[in-house]
């Protein structure tokens, strides 16, 4: 087994460092996995101690931070292979998206990435996954044909839908609970291109662009798939240069169409007014980081969301007054077909997924007054939410046992507290978005 690191080591603080910087794992020990033995062996000591195992890839979702346990960090598992003839690709446990979008160009082929292409893939898949196409091809999760999993038994196991129905059925939506994922085999999409980028409306548009992006919501083909933040940049050299002090409305998109007919869709949009900047156009899969331009330096964010059946008005102006950065993704389309009764991703009948962001937190910050901004919102918005929310986006505190079970059906969350017990009765694997054996 690869060596394992504890706080004496001049190696720990680097292992356990991740993309969220608010907070981070302060294990008892780190296991720096690089092969799906290494993991094995560290589940099996961690077993033996009865040190729970938290993991980590690249640190973006961290729900609870370790105090003691063991980590498992997977940041150099990261081969990916492709099977241009099955469509196919075989991702180890520390991939990011950029490297199976890089691999999958080359047949001509995608993967259901999502927004920031430094996520790690596994985890983003384990747990749903809401990518650029998701309209059109709907959650990542729903691609997954194959999991290779260390289990609480200290077990490697390739679990398939047909195979192992149950214990794939939890593995995928349930994420960490049912064990360590060495790598996923996933489907591709046959995509090399997008008409796709984002507009940017300073801040006299905001408004108006968030009202006509939501009326342009309300009639558009699964083909189409788009988001709008509504981010108030600061007024500082810090901040690009167009933007700076303005508040600024960033409408993303992509489409899997042709481009002459992603232009005539997109007119409405453009009818709104002059942009800042507008990127949209004919754009290689390849180059879809810039539709989000998420950021890819570690720091320390804050964030909540709510899952919406509707945007009225008043849900609009709520989202406006925020003292956040807000998020609203388009959802429905594909993302509500049921090809996905293989796996428990649940929560598929939201139609906006409303989010809300406070970058910029110095580790430890104090939260009070910034939960406090969130939870306004979230008052406000309540009339129309489902009451779901999307593991992806639990970070922090709002990974809550409360909010992970609202992250699922109520039927599904019992059978995977049921599963729990079968493979996890001791909740080895509790250091994550929990679900508690029943
Ligand atoms: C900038 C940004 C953009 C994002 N965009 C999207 C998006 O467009 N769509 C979307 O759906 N989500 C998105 N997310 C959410 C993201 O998918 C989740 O936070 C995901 O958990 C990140 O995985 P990671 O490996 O990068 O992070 P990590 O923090 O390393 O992992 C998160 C958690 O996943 C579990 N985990 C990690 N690896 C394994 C493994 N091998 N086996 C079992 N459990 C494991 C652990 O519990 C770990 O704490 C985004 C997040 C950020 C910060």
């Amino acid at each position: 087994m690869s060596s394992t690191l504890d706080q004496h080591d001049s190696a720990y603080d680097a292992e356990r460092a991740g993309f969220q910087t608010l907070a981070s794992h302060r294990p008892e020990l780190i296991v720096p996995a690089a092969s799906a033995d290494d993991v094995r062996q560290a589940v099996s000591q961690a077993a033996a101690r009865g040190l729970p195992v938290a993991v980590q890839a690249t640190g973006h979702g961290l729900p609870v931070a370790a105090e003691g346990g063991l980590l498992i960090t997977t940041g150099v598992m990261n081969a990916v292979t492709i099977d241009p003839a099955a469509g196919t690709a075989r991702i180890e446990a520390g991939v990011r998206w950029e490297q199976v979008i890089e691999a999958a160009a080359g047949h001509g082929l995608a993967p259901l990435s999502g927004s920031s292409p430094v996520v790690g893939a596994v985890s983003y898949t384990l747990g749903g996954g809401i990518g650029l196409m998701a309209r059109r091809y709907g959650y990542a999760a729903d691609q997954v044909r194959a999991v290779e999993v260390v289990t609480a038994d200290a077990e490697l196991r390739r679990v398939t839908p047909d195979g192992d129905p149950d214990l794939f059925w939890a593995l995928v939506g349930g994420r960490g609970n049912f064990g360590v994922a060495t790598a996923l085999e996933i489907g591709l999409v046959p995509v090399q291109r997008l008409y796709g980028g984002a507009l940017y409306f300073g801040t006299d548009l905001a408004g108006p662009a968030l009202r006509a992006w939501r009326d342009w919501t309300r009639s558009l083909p699964e083909e189409m798939t788009s988001s709008i933040a509504v981010i108030p940049f600061p007024d500082s050299p810090h901040a690009p240069a167009p933007f700076r002090g303005q508040t600024v409305a960033h409408v993303r998109v992509a489409y899997t169409g042709e481009a002459a007919e992603g232009e005539e869709l997109l007119a409405p949009l453009r009818a709104v007014g002059p942009r800042l900047t507008d990127t949209v156009g004919e754009l290689p899969y390849t180059g879809s980081a810039a539709i989000h331009n998420d950021p890819t330096k570690p720091s320390g964010y804050y964030s909540t969301h709510s899952l919406l059946r509707e945007l009225p008005e008043e849900a609009l102006g709520a989202l406006l007054g925020a003292r956040a950065v807000v998020e609203v993704r388009h959802l429905g389309g594909a993302l509500t077909k049921p090809q996905s009764a293989a796996n428990s991703v649940g929560n598929r009948d939201a139609l906006y997924y409303a989010g809300m962001l406070t970058p910029g937190l110095a580790p430890g910050s104090d939260l009070t007054a910034v939960r406090a901004a969130h939870e306004v919102v979230t008052r406000a918005l309540s009339p129309w939410a489902t009451g779901g929310q999307v593991l992806n986006f639990l970070y922090g505190d709002q990974a809550t046992p409360q909010n992970v079970r609202r992250a699922y059906e109520p039927a599904d969350y019992e059978r995977l507290t049921r599963l729990k017990t079968t493979w996890d009765a001791q909740n080895l694997f509790r250091l994550n978005h929990n679900i508690p054996p029943a």
